[in-house]
């Protein structure tokens, strides 16, 4: 049975052994449910996209910054053709597949076969943080599960040994029973017996769906990953599935692709049609938005 706390979307931090680990768990179900009725997902690609999500949510908390900014991008060779997902700084995620209906058979396991939806490629983490720069991590993906190329990025990319759980259980109608997951960081001079006990833990504990299905919490999950050390809860997080497209953000964007563009769309007297891949809404201009546009594109380039 999946605990009644998790049915609502939240993340918790810890940390642990003197601040020498700190820790991350989710519970994500609505949000990979959303992801799934809005993309119409296959399961593969909804526990694929799913994950990502959940490993998005735990790091919007870890960015500080008001108007910080994450993505995450897959670009591999496999059916999918890759993921994207996005997050702000305050637990609100977002994400699409270019293929969402990828059907795969099931590993001999029973699991999902995310690995083959996904195929080779790359893993991109690219953090605005408000600096002059974006920093860009980009790493190869190790199995293409999702959780083991976070834990290879946040090594590589970041220096932070990790440890990344991720999972996404369906129902038989194929809508979404549990998601969510872990992520537990050693910070510079974590001793070698925490280290030995994590290690330890980490192959007896079940995986994360098991885990939830069971009726396990965020809290739950970090306390078997640290079980045997001392853990300090912080506090908790909303996460929801969030698109912040609109109809000004739309506009800006046509304004972006310069007056030539615009004045061409008009003189077609066509319908300018715009469609966001994050929560799949169509916005269509008119010609009369569109010479509109086209008066405030130029009375910002004349200010210019
Ligand atoms: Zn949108």
């Amino acid at each position: 049975m999946i605990n009644e706390k998790c049915k609502k979307d939240y993340i918790v931090s810890a940390t642990a052994a003197d601040f020498h680990i700190r820790a991350f768990a989710c519970t994500t179900l609505n949000i990979c449910e959303e992801s799934r009725r809005l993309h119409n997902t296959s399961p593969v690609m909804s526990a694929a996209l799913g994950r990502m999500l959940s490993a998005a949510a735990m790091m919007s908390i870890m960015m500080k910054g008001d108007g910080d900014k994450l993505t995450i991008q897959i670009k591999s060779d496999g059916p999918s053709g890759g993921l994207t997902v996005c997050a702000d700084s305050h637990g609100n995620v977002k994400g699409y597949t270019p293929v969402p209906d990828v059907i795969l058979p099931a590993k001999a396991n029973g699991h999902l076969n995310v690995s083959g939806a996904i195929g080779n490629g790359d893993l991109i983490v690219v953090k605005d943080l408000g600096l002059k720069e974006p920093y860009v991590g980009r790493t190869t993906l190790q199995t293409g599960e999702i959780a083991e190329d976070m834990t290879y990025y946040f090594a590589a990319s970041e220096q932070t040994p990790s440890s990344v759980g991720l999972g996404v259980l369906m129902n038989m109608d194929n809508t979404v029973r549990c998601s969510g997951g872990f992520i537990i960081q050693l910070m510079p001079d974590a001793g070698d017996d925490v280290i030995a006990v994590i290690e330890e833990n980490l192959k007896s504990i079940k995986s994360v769906t098991e885990m939830l299905d069971e009726g396990l919490t965020p809290e739950d999950m970090i306390g078997e990953v640290l079980k045997g050390l001392d853990i300090n809860f912080n506090e908790t997080y909303d996460c929801a599935y969030k698109c912040d497209c609109s109809d000004e953000r739309v506009e800006k964007a046509l304004i972006s692709l310069g007056e030539k563009e615009i004045v061409e769309l008009i003189k077609e007297n066509k319908d300018a049609e715009i469609h966001c891949d994050f929560c799949e809404k169509d916005y269509i201009f008119g010609p009369d938005r569109l010479k509109d546009i086209l008066k405030k594109s130029r009375a910002l380039n004349i200010k210019e």
